[in-house]
Parts: C-alpha cells; sequence; structure tokens
C-alpha cells in the first residue's frame, strides 16, 4: 500500500536547503575526441545557472538582488515552484577532481561522508551527483557510514550526459532534489528513472537503459509519477533520537569471489592469501557450492580459522541464501555466514563497514554481518526484526512535539538514569529533554535514581539542577523514596538540597511507631537523616519509643532514648514510654 505524503514542509514561506555534492560520472561528461567521455570540470554550475528548469534566476534576483543575475555571485541555486511544494534552494559542490565511478575507491567514499558530515546541521537534505557504474556500491557504503541518518541522502546520476539533448540528467537530477528537500527519508537513497530505491539494496541492472537501477529483494521508497508517493511502509525509519554519527574507517583487505563451475582450488586459494580480512562468496541459487569439492572447503575453512570473514550471497538478482540443500549446509558447517538477500555491493561495502570498527571483537564482527544494520537484509528470523511499520509509527511519535516532550524524552530519561547512561542524558537534554520532565505517574529521574540507591546520578541529577520536589501520583517525593528504601547516603544529600518529604506530621508519626514496633532501626535512622523529629506523636500520641518500650524491643529503645527521645511523653491516655515498658513486662525497663 502506498500513500501520497504531503511534503516535508508545508509552510511555504520556508525553503529547505539542500548540499548538493557533485563528485562527476556521466551526468556531467563532456565528449574528449581521444579519450571518449570524460567529466567536465567547473561546467555545470554554469549549465544549471541558465537551465530555467534547474534554477529561477527572476526569483533569485528578486530575492538577492542583482548580483544574482551573475553566475558565481555566491547565491545559492533556487529551483522553480512544484506541485505547491515550498521552493528548494541549493548549493552545488564540485568536487576538485571529478571521477568516472570506475575509479572510486572507499577513499572518495570516505570523503563524501566527511561532507556530509561537516554540513549536516546547515541543510535539510543531500544529492550526491555520481557515475551509475558504482553508485550502488557508493550508496551502500554511505549508508553504513552514516549511522543514524535523520535526513535525506539521495545519490543520482545519468546515462546519458546532462549536455545532451535526449538526456535523463535533468530529470534524475531535479527529481533527487525535490526527494531529498521535500521529503524527509532518513536514508541513503538512489533516485533513478523516476523511482526511489534503497541505496544499500540497489544494483545497476542496466547499462544501457534509462531504468538502469533496481532492487530486486526491496520494493520501492516513492514512485515519482505524477503525483509523488512515499511508501512509508518501506522506510527504513529510525527508533531512536541519537545524533547522526560518521564512521569513516573502512577496511579495504575485502573482495568478491564469484563461484563457477570448476572453478580451480589454486584461484580460492590466491584469493584467500593476506591481506584479505573479508570474503563475500557468490555462490549458485540460495547459496550452494559444490559440496563434492572438499579442497574448496578446505581453503575457505582455514581463511576462517584465520579470522577471515565468509560471507555467502547469492549470485542470482533476486532471493536469499539458505541452507536447504547439502551443497548449501556445506558452507554454514564451516563457518560461512549467511549473507540472507543482501546484493554484493551490500555484502562487500558492509564487510568494510565492520572490519573497520575496531571497537568490535569479532565475535560481534560475525554477529553484525547478520543483523539488518541499515535494512540491507531481511533477516531469516524477521520475528525479530522491528516490522517497517512499527518503526514509522515510532518515528511519527518522535516527530510530534507533545508525544516527545511529555513521553519519549522522560521515558528515555529515565531509561538512560536506570542505565547511568550521563551521556545519553546530556545527548537528551541538548535534543530538548527537560531533566526534571515527569512520567504520567508523575515520577522524575530523581525518583528513579533516589529508589534505585544510584548516588552518584542523583549526585549528577542535583549538580543539574533538577527539581528536588516533584511529587508523584503515590504522593512519594525523592525524598520519600529514598527513605522507603533506607538510602541513606542519597537521603542525606537530597536533605541538604532542601528536599522533603510531604508527609504530615501526624502521618510521620505513624510511620515512626511503625518502624519501632517493627524494631527497624535503619528506618528510624532514615527517617531522622529526612529531618523527621523522632519525638513527632501518631494520632493517639504515641511516640515511637511508646511502641519500641510496648514491644520489647531493646536495640531500638536504646536507639531513641540515645538519641533523645523523651521517657516521659505522655500519650492522650496519659501513658509514657516508662508505663509501656512496665507494663510489657519486658527486659527494657531496664533502660528506663
Ligand atoms: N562510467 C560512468 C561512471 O560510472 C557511467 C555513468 O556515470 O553512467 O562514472
Amino acid at each position: 500500500m502506498s500513500n501520497y505524503i504531503e511534503p516535508a514542509k508545508s509552510d511555504p514561506e520556508v525553503k529547505p536547503r539542500v548540499l548538493v555534492i557533485y563528485t562527476g560520472g556521466t551526468i556531467g561528461m563532456m565528449l574528449d575526441k581521444d579519450k571518449g567521455w570524460v567529466p567536465a570540470p567547473n561546467a555545470l554550475g554554469r549549465y544549471i545557472f541558465c537551465c530555467p528548469t534547474l534554477h529561477d534566476k527572476d526569483y533569485a534576483v528578486a530575492e538577492w538582488g542583482k548580483k544574482a543575475k551573475d553566475y558565481g555571485s555566491g547565491t545559492p541555486f533556487v529551483l522553480p515552484p512544484h506541485q505547491g511544494m515550498p521552493r528548494i534552494m541549493y548549493d552545488l559542490k564540485e568536487y576538485p577532481e571529478l571521477l568516472d565511478s570506475s575509479n572510486m575507491t572507499c577513499k572518495e567514499w570516505i570523503k563524501i561522508a566527511k561532507d556530509i558530515e561537516d554540513s549536516y546541521d546547515l541543510y535539510d537534505g543531500f544529492v550526491i551527483l555520481h557515475g551509475t557504474d558504482t553508485m550502488a556500491y557508493t550508496a551502500s557504503a554511505l549508508s553504513f557510514m552514516l549511522q543514524h541518518l535523520k535526513k535525506s541522502v539521495v545519490v543520482t546520476g545519468a546515462q546519458l550526459s546532462i549536455y545532451e539533448p535526449r538526456s535523463d540528467a535533468k530529470n534524475n537530477f531535479l527529481e533527487s532534489l525535490i526527494m531529498a528537500g521535500n521529503f524527509v527519508i532518513p536514508e541513503v537513497t538512489i533516485c533513478f528513472g523516476r523511482k526511489l530505491f534503497r541505496g544499500n539494496r540497489s544494483t545497476k541492472m542496466d547499462s544501457d537503459g534509462f531504468d538502469a537501477f533496481d532492487t530486486p529483494n526491496y520494493p520501492l521508497l516513492a514512485s515519482l509519477g505524477v503525483k509523488i508517493q512515499r511508501h512509508d511502509e518501506n522506510i527504513f525509519w529510525p527508533t531512536g533520537m541519537e545524533k547522526l554519527q560518521v564512521h569513516t574507517v573502512l577496511n579495504e583487505n575485502v573482495a568478491i569471489l564469484h563461484f563457477y563451475p570448476g572453478i580451480k582450488e589454486e584461484m580460492v586459494r590466491a584469493t584467500l592469501q593476506p591481506p584479505l580480512e573479508g570474503l563475500v562468496l557468490l555462490t549458485y541459487g540460495s547459496g550452494n557450492v559444490p559440496s563434492n569439492r572438499q579442497e574448496l572447503l578446505d581453503e575457505i575453512k582455514i581463511a576462517i580459522d584465520r579470522g577471515v570473514l565468509v560471507i555467502n550471497c547469492t549470485q542470482c538478482s533476486r532471493g536469499t541464501v539458505s541452507d536447504i540443500y547439502e551443497t548449501g549446509k556445506a558452507l554454514s558447517s564451516i563457518g560461512v555466514i549467511a549473507g540472507e538477500d543482501m546484493t554484493p555491493e551490500a555484502a562487500s561495502t558492509k564487510l568494510s563497514y565492520v572490519l573497520g570498527r575496531d571497537d568490535w571483537s569479532l565475535e560481534k564482527k560475525k554477529e553484525m554481518m547478520l543483523e539488518n544494520l541499515r535494512g540491507e537484509l531481511t533477516p531469516s528470523d524477521s520475528s525479530l526484526f522491528l516490522a517497517s511499520s512499527t518503526r514509522m509509527t515510532i518515528w511519527k511519535a518522535l516527530m510530534n512535539p507533545t508525544t516527545l516532550n511529555n513521553v519519549v524524552l522522560p521515558a528515555m530519561i529515565s531509561h538512560s538514569v536506570s542505565f547511568s547512561d550521563i551521556r545519553r542524558i546530556e545527548e537528551l537534554i541538548n535534543h530538548g529533554g527537560d531533566i526534571s520532565a515527569a512520567s504520567r505517574e508523575g515520577r522524575t529521574a530523581l525518583h528513579i535514581a533516589a529508589s534505585e540507591g544510584n548516588n552518584s546520578m542523583v549526585k549528577y541529577l542535583l549538580d543539574k539542577g533538577v527539581k528536588v520536589d516533584a511529587i508523584d501520583s503515590h504522593n512519594q517525593t525523592p525524598l520519600s523514596e529514598a527513605v522507603r528504601f533506607n538510602k541513606h547516603e542519597i537521603i542525606k544529600l537530597l536533605y541538604s538540597k532542601g528536599a522533603t518529604l510531604n508527609t504530615e506530621d501526624k502521618r510521620l508519626g505513624e510511620k515512626l511507631c511503625r518502624a519501632a514496633a517493627q524494631n527497624d532501626v535503619r528506618k528510624l535512622q532514615s527517617l531522622k537523616l529526612a529531618g523527621v523529629n523522632l519525638r513527632q506523636a501518631d494520632a493517639s500520641g504515641r511516640t515511637a519509643l511508646h511502641m519500641a518500650a510496648l514491644n520489647g524491643h531493646h536495640d531500638c529503645t536504646k536507639f531513641l532514648i540515645d538519641e533523645g527521645c523523651p521517657k516521659d511523653q505522655m500519650d492522650n491516655l496519659g501513658l509514657t514510654p516508662k508505663d509501656y515498658a512496665q507494663r510489657s513486662n519486658s527486659a527494657t525497663i531496664s533502660l528506663f
């Protein structure tokens, strides 16, 4: 099911800003009579400036004055109005060395990722102009490198140069700008041939047609017909508030080995030699290799034992690997990891990313290869996977300011308090989280830290200026929580900051009497540390000392007498603690 989605920003006064990073590719190539098609530097910006469908010069002049009449004045490009959506303003960043994408390596992926990171807060979305040949690799790699992405990153290019009359460039570019500027799709995508694909599911299917890309194992993220339809249910919505984290360490010791009938043992052995650290095995059908070629399996096993991660992906463009056949089991039994339905582009770039994570152990790296990190695979046990529709619901809730402030942020803060995750709490505060916010039951972070006896967290929260006297729906304050659980250090801390119990005196008297009746000296100490007067009587005029004496509790009686509780204070019947001790006929009388 798909549905038409309103533009991300419905206020026409708000103009989304997009950064276009131009890396090279056919889209901006010109024909050199000796070399063939080569990237043409310093030409694309001029062309766009004079192309009315890509730049509304009149609007720019009206907005920025005469200087916008000339190319190179530093004013942004601006799209003409389109279907009632806000106009998009965009800047073009042309790389000093434009590349045919066949010449690209990890180095360029890292540069693109860093450039996105550097300008992430300045723009609403990003468009990467790129050659089509390795576009699926770049999009896949970027998807892993850009963790916690919350903005659209759209990669596009063309089969024919923008300077050619029949080119698909203008349209791919224009639609990518619209997808990046007017829609929130927090993924790295490929926009091509009026379709929007998940980057790490896509593959170049056609070296010649304008419909060059597809995601054989995954549906479209948006269809760009007369109306633009964003397919929300297919989008990999984030579920957290974490800030963008860019990973720029990629391991280049990765290879892809395509099996074919009769492949020589020497070829396999040669590929598996150091410095190889990760291998994508492209196998037959649902992940099969010959089970009668033990020598091949032995070579693979030697590499796995050396610590190489070997991933099994199918040579078929559609479908997944499984070990239903003996020939498939042969691989899993020696420790080859199932690549599920990943494309070779996704599997190889994921390996580079995972192997580059020096903070992960080898075991963790193996686990991560099986995990669905950015929507790149369908886990074999899909029940463990949060359905996209669930992610979408959560994402929408996150985007609703009321739910965000009243439910999500307080819950996340409380959760982080329980796990003493100060870095996360700081992050949430930076995102507008109120550290004194209460849950629906009125419980605050300080209630939780106090009841859990988390001294350092209580200190941290107090230093942050948290409200000390919040009352929850059970009439508990953070101080009463600390008393309830006898957390003496925390009681002292809270009391020193002016925290109170919010309990009327007679009720305090009852609490004292109950503690004394149970010989609970620790609770009496807690109440005292919380500023409670140990002489406080209950509604019948009895004090804790009356109850301790009556019940013959030696320790408790001694404690209260040492604390200076009067032995002769009379209750409503005119009886003193000493009378109670005598009447109970207990040994406590010796203390009076
Ligand atoms: N060889 C070109 C490239 O990948 C092809 C293209 O852009 O379509 O850069």
